[in-house]
């Protein structure tokens, strides 16, 4: 029977067998008793443990994928990824990839691993343009599996841009090209790039997956056998498995991410409308808003041809680090924090890390819409901008 991905979310990866528990034992262990007479597959906690399995497997499912792999943070799994990268290899990154993959990426090639190429891909024929140099500097007779990556974000983290993602998977794909797809930002309730062709996907679990902020953890899912055989060789010999309460936490907070994505997403996309408005507003440092769901968004169309849904992320240009500050400083039921996806409501000028590149906007804040009441979330912000406004310094211009 095929299952409607809100049936997925609460039923895949539970116990079925009479008397058993309805949420899946967690094992606190790092090893297992040997017997040698006895055959048995489970030697040590490095190389996964059952209590990772119903995760795995309704991550899996939600992305349409054979196998689930679980890790501890969400950078660990997208350098899993990139790490089965040969010597001299290509990869292929949106210049606004997530920060930190993006320094792990720059400080990879800067130790000459690989030759990197950054591309925007919301631009489709800029990015294929891209990918047929790099076939063409790989040749074709070269076997390995990955000689290239085609390394895809969309939405992106922060700038938002919409990536016409079976269309660059496709053109890849053409070329003998690998893809990996971070569906952190729609999670897989509003894309699911396995079904375009995308070798395998990976995800924050951090965010929207369990979606409390209480948790680090990542993930990769693929149907390739000997991707996924590599990627769990490289999570044991790296060390990068999740502790077994963070698997418990992640699954318990999964189990209720169609409603909390549906309520944030509502919220976002009426605080999106009427922030707009406020850009004409004299009394709030508002330049502009982004959320693919307005249609003044570059690729509002695509978006809305590809995503299930537009998200819970909106980004607010200030227009000067000093007024995104006072808004922060401002904001009462907003929590001014990094990272996204959980219930809370959080704020962040994205600048204020040092790894992100400047061609996001000096008075940028990122907001993570949560599930709270949506006029409240709105006086909020409309507060903090006037007070910011009214907090600026005199211009003896
Ligand atoms: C947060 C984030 C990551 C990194 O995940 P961690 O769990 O913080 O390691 C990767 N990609 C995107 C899009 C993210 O938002």
């Amino acid at each position: 029977m095929t299952q409607n991905q809100r049936t997925r979310v609460v039923a895949a990866g539970r116990p079925h067998e009479p008397n058993s528990p309805v949420n899946p034992p967690v094992d606190f262990t790092s090893t297992y008793v040997y017997r040698p007479s006895v055959e048995y597959p489970r030697v040590y906690a490095r190389e996964g443990i059952p209590s990772f399995e119903p995760l795995e497997q309704l991550l899996a499912e939600l992305e349409g994928g054979e196998h689930g792999l679980l890790f501890s943070s969400g950078l660990s799994a997208v350098s899993a990824v990139i790490n089965q990268l040969p010597l001299g290899g290509h990869l292929v990154i949106p210049k606004h990839a997530y920060m930190g993959y993006y320094t792990m990426a720059q400080q990879m090639a800067a130790k000459g691993l690989f030759t990197l190429h950054r591309v925007d891909i919301a631009q489709t024929d800029e990015v294929i343009e891209t990918l047929r140099e790099v076939a063409a500097a790989v040749g074709s007779e070269d076997a390995h599996p990955m000689r290239a990556l085609l390394w895809i974000e969309s939405p992106t983290n922060p700038m938002l841009e919409v990536a016409d993602v079976p269309a660059l998977i496709a053109a890849a794909r053409e070329l003998g090209i690998t893809t990996a797809v971070d569906n952190t930002f729609a999670t897989p309730l509003r894309q699911n790039p396995l079904a375009s062709g995308a070798d395998v996907v990976v995800h924050s679990v951090t965010k929207f997956l369990s979606g409390h902020s209480d948790v680090i953890m990542g993930a990769a899912i693929t149907s390739e056998e000997s991707l996924h055989s590599a990627l769990h060789g490289h999570r044991n010999l790296h060390g990068t498995i999740p502790g077994p309460m963070e698997v418990f936490l992640a699954l318990r907070g999964v189990r209720t991410l169609a409603v909390r994505l549906d309520a944030a997403e509502r919220n976002a996309e009426y605080l999106a409308a009427k922030l707009q408005k406020l850009t004409h507003d004299d009394d709030a440092p508002l330049i502009a808003v982004s959320y693919p769901g307005l249609t003044s968004h570059a690729q509002h169309e695509r978006a809305k041809a590809l995503l299930g849904g537009f998200g819970a992320i909106i980004t607010l240009d200030t227009g000067r680090r000093e007024a995104a500050d006072a808004v922060l400083e401002a904001l009462k039921v907003w929590t001014p924090a990094t990272s996204l996806g959980g219930v809370e409501s959080l704020a962040e000028r994205r600048r204020r890390h040092p790894g992100e590149p400047d061609t996001v906007p000096e008075g940028l804040i990122r907001l993570s819409v949560g599930i709270e009441d949506a006029e409240d979330l709105y006086e909020d912000l409309a507060q903090a901008l006037r007070s910011a406004s009214s907090s600026e310094p005199p211009s003896f211009a």
